[in-house]
Order: C-alpha cells, then sequence, then structure tokens
C-alpha cells in the first residue's frame, strides 16, 4: 500500500508523518532523509544527487523518483512525505510503479487557509545569544523576547519572516495545485482540514485510511 502525505508547510505533515507510521507501520519515507542517507553511503544515486547539491542546483526530478522507486518493495506498507513534489514527479512515479502492476492507492492533503499557514510558519523565534528555540503559539518565552535559558535576546530569523513565509507558500501551491488534480483524476485523492489540533488532524487521516484499507479503491 503506497499513501502520499501532502502538505503546506505549517501543515503539520512532518508530525502527521510520524504519527501515522507508528500507528500504521508504514515505512516512512521522507525525501530529504533519503538524500542524506543515499550520499552518506555514497550510493550511485546517491553520488549522483551530491554532484547537483554541491553545485547548488536542484537534483532533477528523475534522480528523486529513482531513489524513492528504489525504496518501495512490493506488499510493503509506505508513507510518502515530500514526494512527490510536482506533477513530473508524479508521473515518473507513476510509470514506475505501473510497471510493477502498482500504483498510489491514497492521497491525503493536509490544507490550511494562506493566513493560518503563515501565522504558523512565522511563529518560530530563536535566541540570538544560545540557539534555544521557541514558538509564540506552542511555547514562548516565559518573559517576551528573553530566553528563559540564559537571558539572552529571542529574535526572528529571516528565514520564518512573514515575507518569506509567503513567497515559500506559494512556490509551494504552484508546485502542487497540478498534484490535486492529477491524482482527483485517479480517483485517490483526499483533503483534510488541518487547521485543527494534531490529535483532530490525526483522527480524520486515520478515518481516510480505515476506510481505504486493503488497497485501491475508486472514490
Ligand atoms: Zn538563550
Amino acid at each position: 500500500m503506497i499513501v502520499v502525505l501532502l502538505g503546506a508547510p505549517g501543515s503539520g505533515k512532518g508530525t502527521q508523518s510520524k504519527r501515522l507510521a507508528g500507528k500504521y507501520g508504514f515505512q516512512h519515507l521522507a525525501t530529504g532523509d533519503l538524500f542524506r542517507a543515499e550520499m552518506a553511503e555514497g550510493t550511485p544515486l546517491g553520488l549522483k544527487a551530491q554532484g547537483y547539491v554541491n553545485a547548488g542546483r536542484l537534483v532533477p526530478d528523475g534522480v528523486v523518483t529513482e531513489m524513492v522507486a528504489a525504496r518501495l518493495k512490493p506488499g510493503a506498507r509506505f508513507l510518502l512525505d515530500g514526494f512527490p513534489r510536482n506533477i513530473d514527479q508524479a508521473r515518473a512515479l507513476g510509470r514506475l510503479l505501473a510497471a510493477s502492476g502498482s500504483a498510489v492507492d491514497l492521497v491525503c492533503s493536509l490544507v490550511l487557509p494562506k493566513a493560518e499557514a503563515v501565522r504558523r510558519m512565522t511563529s518560530r523565534r530563536v535566541c540570538a545569544s544560545c540557539g534555544e528555540v521557541y514558538n509564540v503559539l506552542s511555547r514562548p518565552p516565559k518573559a517576551e523576547g528573553v530566553c528563559d535559558r540564559c537571558g539572552g535576546k529571542v529574535v526572528q530569523r529571516a528565514d520564518d519572516a512573514e515575507a518569506t513565509a509567503v513567497k515559500r507558500l506559494s512556490v509551494f501551491e504552484d508546485l502542487t495545485a497540478p498534484l490535486a488534480v492529477y491524482y482527483k483524476a485517479e480517483g485517490v485523492f483526499h483533503e483534510i482540514d488541518a487547521a485543527r489540533s494534531p490529535d483532530e488532524v490525526e483522527a480524520a487521516l486515520s478515518a481516510v485510511l480505515s476506510s481505504a484499507r486493503g488497497g485501491r479503491r475508486p472514490c
């Protein structure tokens, strides 16, 4: 069974992936982790990817897809996190799976209003002195702007600023909107409201998974 989890930055995709992997025994394939593992092991694909990373370029869709496909063993349960990231990767994955008589069984998309995504993405703060990480929504420092640990100044990184968040979101949307169309046509696409607590989102995902368990079926 192959499940794809899609979600904008701030949607809690990483958290939900880990929870689902633990609960249902999925092998959790996150492309970032895969890259690091293959590069560290110096596999042929890892070396190929390393060449692009060293040159400051994006690893091409073909290499990413090969890397993921090499891990997909028939009969096992996989949760794909961060892949496919665009329509070319989705088509390439579809072709590779079709060659072994399989297909993506379920695509769950964690959706969040833009304003809420930005609010979550911009909630991170770090101590400029010791690097302690805070979150103004879930874990604020006891005194505003002051580090609990060292008394240093707690600041927002440029990476977490609103303009950066809005830009990252719009890149994500441009890349993934065609994925929704593609997987809807395949009859495997489900939207999950992610503007709720992690427990509620997990329950909604579990409901979709349970209804689809046993494999691919038309919606
Ligand atoms: Zn500190």
